[in-house]
């Protein structure tokens, strides 16, 4: 029967069920999954030589005549050898093969065989371990570029490459071609037959070089346009226009004259609220811009309209902290004020729960759990998400799903991102940058200093506490994959030895990311009220938290961290009048880590450390985890492919200007094949 696009794998010879199980692992279950399946790698088997030609160590292909009928012998329990002789012109060799006792009936004195490995041995005693071998008129492995996939247990590269060969010459020719011929013309880009043939099994390098640009710019291409289609989608749906009140009367709730970014960032809000579609804003700023300032005002103007607001952070401590600072600034204007994190629980939860159904709260600040199922409001008018990169798009409409009708969202982040990214993750926003920070910030002097400077660091501890500063201890970071409670039990011991050892005479006081919530926040509290000198923490302080008076930022081990993520950690300190300082402490001896950590002695400029680290480090930082909530990527890697994701940007503007919602017919198959890559987002293109 013939094999199709859609067909399940079971179909092919020697696929049963444990087999297709185990291909279920890799995601694979049609056809079509084994063709967008890429290989990792490639092993060139192209290289044909003589026994007596083929160079010492280097893999080659040899065409070989069987000499004789292989001999099985069984050394000992749980080995046994076959061996064979095979000649050409120039010489013979004895290939011996190990555990493969099938192998036996495998060669027929005088058939031709292609023989794939290294050749040993002085000439009049050539041979080869393990080659693979393949009659001579039936060649699938041999003489070729090989694809070496990305395996499981119970599943060869053998197996697999050879599924594909079969699916490859059946199937390839039915590959769809979702990219219009314009834009394939335009941009010199490979048919889908080709780049699926060529990308399994190439011809030659260039041949693959070929498929590979094909498929990158094709999956940039569905990306960027699925992007835009959310925004498009968005775009023409009726929100709520709200009446904007007179701005000083929410400036006089502040302790404080807004900067001009701040108040740039207002107009721009204002004009969204009250344009009759909904807001859809991310709001760039780095740490310590103010951009708390912009969620309150968003607040504000919603519950003067009548509606009610969510504000979603990503940890407790920062929801707590959202929720202090807001409820008594808000609370002046009459806002009621919720906290819904995982700590609330039982009866408070219920009452929250049942106030917030009732309209009885006008701004709710929490965790995640805002986006739980018992969370109902009376009227949704404004979702905003704090520091979005903790979040993926599919929370962040989650929480708007909540709305009866689509309510406006603002997003928040401190990360910034290098602009080619920040299209492609916030691709369906529009962005505002509060590039101004507050008056009387002098930037963190930052110091990079080895384990030798250990004891002047502690003193210089002692010297700020000593007039009146706080610090902050940012513990060793625990290796990468190691979980929450190896880094809470490093933070313990951290803390202990300092407390004991190194300043016994200081207030020491410890957070961590195992600690119970209010565990947490009465150490935060603590410290926030000047009764600690040192707090000792993970990474869980990384975001948000705001403590004027603490004027020092120690990290331990800051080898180990993104230039991003320590800028993050600095932007804890240097919010008060006082000169604050963050020293990075490092044992290595690596002279690249402490070149990258001393970018961060010369700048505070937040997108120049971003685009460093992207450069140093790939995109890792960005799209950790699929925080981002955006597709996975089967072959294009952001940050590499750079070039390729501009023109693909580009592409895809030109195309959804001519077409924006996709429906022209002929771009069926494309918005089938964005919508497939965005599959995993639920239906987010109904
Ligand atoms: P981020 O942008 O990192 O979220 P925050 O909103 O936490 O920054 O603000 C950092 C600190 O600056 C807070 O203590 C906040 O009260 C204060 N702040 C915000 N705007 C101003 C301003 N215009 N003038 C003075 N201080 C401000
Ligand atoms: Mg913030």
């Amino acid at each position: 029967m013939p094999l199709n696009w859609t067909a399940s794998l079971r179909e092919l010879p020697g696929i049963g069920q444990a087999r297709a199980a185990s291909l279920e692992k890799l995601g694979l279950a049609t056809v079509g999954d084994l063709l967008g399946y890429y290989p990792r790698s490639y092993e060139d088997r192209r290289r044909m030589s003589t026994v007596a030609a083929a160079p010492e160590g280097l893999p080659v292909c040899l065409t070989l005549t069987a000499a004789e009928t292989p001999r099985l012998s069984r050394i000992r329990k749980g080995l046994e050898l076959v061996k064979v002789r095979l000649v050409d012109d120039t010489g013979s060799l004895t290939a011996t093969f190990f555990n493969q006792s099938y192998l036996r009936d495998a060669f027929r004195v005088g058939e031709d065989y292609v023989c794939f490995g290294k050749v040993e041995g002085p000439p009049n005693r050539r041979q080869m371990t393990n080659p693979v071998c393949e009659r001579a008129d039936r060649v699938k492995f041999t003489g070729r570029i090989l694809p070496v996939y990305p395996l499981t247990r119970g599943i060869s590269n053998n197996l697999l490459a050879g599924l594909t060969l079969r699916c490859v010459e059946e199937c390839a020719d039915q590959a769809e071609e979702a990219l219009p011929h314009g834009l394939r013309q335009a941009h010199a880009l490979a048919t889908a037959e080709f780049a699926c043939r060529n990308i399994h099994f190439p011809a030659d390098e260039i041949a693959l070089e070929t498929a590979r640009r094909r498929l990158i710019f094709e999956e940039l291409f569905f990306l960027t346009c699925g992007m835009a289609l959310l925004r498009h989608r968005r775009d023409r749906e009726a929100g709520t226009a709200f009446r904007i009140p007179p701005q000083e009367e929410f400036r006089a709730l502040l302790p404080f004259q807004l900067t001009g970014a701040q108040g740039r960032v207002m107009e721009e809000m204002a004009a969204d609220l009250s344009s009759g579609v909904p807001m859809n804003r991310l709001v760039q700023g780095d740490v310590g811009s103010g951009k708390t300032m912009l969620a309150a005002y968003g607040a504000w103007v919603t519950a003067r309209n009548g509606r009610q607001c969510a504000l979603m952070a990503p940890t407790e401590l920062l929801a707590e902290q959202h929720f202090r600072s807001l409820s008594t600034l808000l609370g002046k204007a009459g806002l009621r004020v919720g906290l819904l994190t995982g700590s609330v629980k039982g009866k408070a939860r219920k009452e929250l729960y049942a106030a917030l159904e009732a309209g009885e709260v006008d701004l709710v600040i929490g965790t995640h759990a805002l986006i739980s199922e018992g969370v109902r409001f009376a009227d949704l008018g404004l979702v905003v998400t704090d520091e979005q990169h903790r979040f993926g798009v599919g929370q962040r409409a989650a929480l708007a799903a909540k709305a009866k009708t689509s309510p406006h969202v603002l997003v928040m982040s401190a990360t910034p991102i290098p602009r080619t990214l920040s299209l492609v993750i916030y691709g369906d926003l529009d962005v505002s940058v509060v590039d101004e920070l507050p008056p009387g910030r002098s930037p963190v002097e930052t110091y990079v200093v080895g384990e030798d400077k250990r004891q002047r660091m502690y003193n210089f501890v002692r010297k700020l506490v000593g007039e009146g500063r706080q610090a902050y201890m940012v513990c060793p970071a625990v290796e990468e994959g190691e979980d929450q409670e190896a880094a809470g039990k490093a933070a313990v011991a951290y803390a202990q030895t300092l407390q004991t050892e190194v300043f016994p005479d200081l207030r020491v006081g410890l957070v961590h990311g195992k600690m119970k919530s209010r565990e947490k926040d009465a150490v935060m509290t603590a410290f926030a009220a000047g009764e600690l000198d040192v707090l000792v923490s993970t990474t869980v302080i990384e975001v948000g938290v705001d403590v004027p008076n603490a004027a020092l930022m120690v990290v331990e081990n800051a080898d180990r961290f993104g230039l991003s993520q320590l800028h993050q950690l600095r932007g804890r300190v240097g919010r008060g009048r006082h000169q604050s300082y963050c020293v990075l402490v490092t044992s290595t001896h690596n002279q690249d880590s402490r070149e990258r950590l001393r970018v961060l002695s010369k700048t505070n400029d937040g997108f120049k450390i971003a685009e460093e680290d992207l450069r140093l480090r790939g995109p890792g930082d960005f799209f950790g985890s699929r925080q981002h909530g955006l597709p996975q990527l089967a072959i294009a890697d952001l940050a590499a492919d750079m070039r390729v994701l501009k023109e693909a940007q580009s592409a895809a503007e030109e195309l959804l200007h001519t077409d924006p919602g996709l429906t022209a017919p002929e771009h069926a198959p494309l918005l089938a094949r964005v919508r497939r890559l965005f599959a995993d987002h639920g239906d987010m293109f109904n």
